[in-house]
């Protein structure tokens, strides 16, 4: 079994004075995710779960609390009004076979309130359910407050401004005050979403004729708060709403379908064929990567393997066109790599690196696959950190904006249409490497690499061992261990292949 921090099954075990039920959950990135439906079912509240939307409420004698899915926040609202709380989870729910799960051990505190009892969430999985909370909202202390509002001079919500992008489309609602909560919905080409207590500059934000993915935007001041309206074209696939952090604005991305149904014509069924995979060596001429054991150049590793596998996919797969990045050692900018792929119109980007620890030999061992996201965990910080760390031998390297959270949000959205694919291959990969590789497999990890911002495709990249540690170095230098991870890589191709072409199938 490899060490998968993304997308492990567990249990959540929740112990009351009756006995003991046990609930689905995932770990993931270290965080244990639960079902919040089940979590409901288990303690007998009354629950609503909307499984297209995500949206789910649980209501017990006195509180109503809400979430939605890929959503940061927890609500809970007195039923007989007042005043919702809002709690902003340092993590996103998500959806998972039509459930949502949330980060539980952050929201402990609002599910407290809903089930009037007292919460104790004991590492890994476990869940003590305490005694009676008589009035449980007076008596917590809140995580996160809404702040007052402060008085309004003018209008809360200001502008907005609308980035268009290859796979949709990213609006960002400029804020000059907190927005306590949002709603949306979608029906009929129609996405709705209002913003609780706040009001917006009408003329400002209202908008028509500028995109063919959002044909018109329309405000109003409905009470005390604003409703958006979106209407949008047929091409339209999903949307999300999330907060910027550090900031009141809000980012709402507006997905066009990768396939499109309207799109009959054989030009656009073929557009999508899988015939062009886009191997990245890492690293190349002055830019070294990583040194490791016995001088063992990471850039030497990353081209030795690409070049493998480019030979056993132009031998095995011959109606696939292999696109390198690099095929000898020499300097190329981070940015020109994307933009080889989508010149090429590549279908798969995988991007070829070798881990590395500070302090050499060291113990730390084995592959690692990423995904373009905010990383999350210190280590997958770090580890971007390093392979970003590239631009500092090219030329220009103010043209690379900050890879703060913010822009995070914005490229990792803007690459979402293609998650689900990334997401698959990476699984097939750490598969396969969890099975056949001689290194172990640490997992599928979510990280933030300039070199992924740039490829409008699925892609991953992966980290093939540490060559820092002695044993991992040895087999990456060797011809041996170069042709096992690039056998490996290829035969994830093989199976991702059938994936992605029954997706298409289904879609077309
Ligand atoms: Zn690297």
């Amino acid at each position: 079994m490899g060490n998968s921090f993304a997308q492990q099954f567990e249990n959540l075990f929740i112990e009351t004075e009756k006995g003991t039920k046990s609930i689905s959950a995932w770990m993931r990135e270290g965080i244990l995710y639960v079902s919040i439906a089940e979590f409901a079912e288990a303690l007998s509240l009354n629950y609503f779960e909307n499984e297209t939307t995500g949206k789910v409420e649980l209501k017990s004698n006195y509180y109503l609390l809400k979430t939605s899915t890929n959503n940061p926040y927890i609500i809970v609202t007195p039923r007989s009004g007042g005043t919702p709380k809002v709690y902003q989870l340092p993590a996103s729910t998500y959806l998972r076979s039509n459930k949502t799960f949330i980060p539980f051990p952050f929201s402990l505190a609002p599910l407290e309130i809903i089930v009037e009892r007292e919460l104790e969430f004991k590492k890994p999985n476990k869940l003590i359910v305490g005694k009676q909370i008589s009035s449980p909202i007076e008596d917590k202390k809140w995580m996160y407050d809404i702040p007052d509002l402060p008085p309004t001079t003018g209008y809360d919500i200001t502008g907005i401004s609308i980035t268009e992008k290859v796979n949709g489309t990213l609006i960002r609602v400029h804020s000059k005050s907190v927005i306590p909560s949002y709603y949306s919905s979608f029906e009929n080409d129609e996405l709705t979403i209002i913003f609780r207590k706040v009001n917006a500059d009408v003329q400002k934000t209202s908008r028509e004729g500028f995109s063919n993915l959002i044909k018109k935007i329309e405000t109003r001041n409905v009470g005390a708060d604003v409703e958006f309206k979106f209407k949008v074209g047929n091409e339209y696939s999903t949307s999300e709403v999330m907060n910027v952090p550090g900031s009141n604005d809000i980012v709402i991305t507006i997905h066009n379908k990768i396939f499109s149904k309207t799109d009959q014509n054989k030009k656009n069924i073929e557009k999508w064929n899988f015939d062009v995979v886009v191997i990245d060596a890492g690293h190349g001429g002055k830019d070294p990567g990583a040194i490791g054991i016995d001088n063992l150049k990471e850039k030497d590793v990353t081209l030795a393997i690409a070049l493998k596998l480019g030979e056993l996919l132009k031998k095995e797969m011959q109606d696939v066109k292999v696109v390198y990045t690099r095929k000898n050692d020499t300097f190329l900018d981070l940015y020109k790599r994307g933009k080889i792929a989508n010149e090429n119109n590549g279908k798969l980007f995988i991007s070829i690196h070798c881990n590395s620890t500070k302090k050499k030999p060291s113990d730390p061992s084995g592959a690692e696959v990423y995904l373009l996201r905010p990383g999350r965990t210190e280590e997958a910080i770090e580890i971007a950190e390093t392979e970003n760390s590239v631009i500092k031998y090219e030329d220009n390297p103010e043209k690379y904006e900050k890879l703060t959270d913010e822009n995070f949000i914005l490229v990792s959205m803007a690459h979402s249409a293609y998650m689900k694919y990334s997401e698959k291959f990476a699984e097939l990969l750490h598969k396969e490497f969890d099975v056949n590789l001689k290194l172990k497999s640490r997992g599928v990890k979510q990280a933030g690499f300039y070199v992924l911002v740039g490829a409008s495709m699925p892609s991953v990249l992966i980290e093939t061992g540490f060559i820092s540690n002695k044993e991992d170095a040895k087999f990456l230098k060797s011809a041996a261990g170069q042709n096992q991870v690039a056998e490996l890589i290829f035969s994830s191709i093989i199976t991702y292949r059938k994936y992605y072409e029954d997706a298409m199938n289904a879609e077309l």
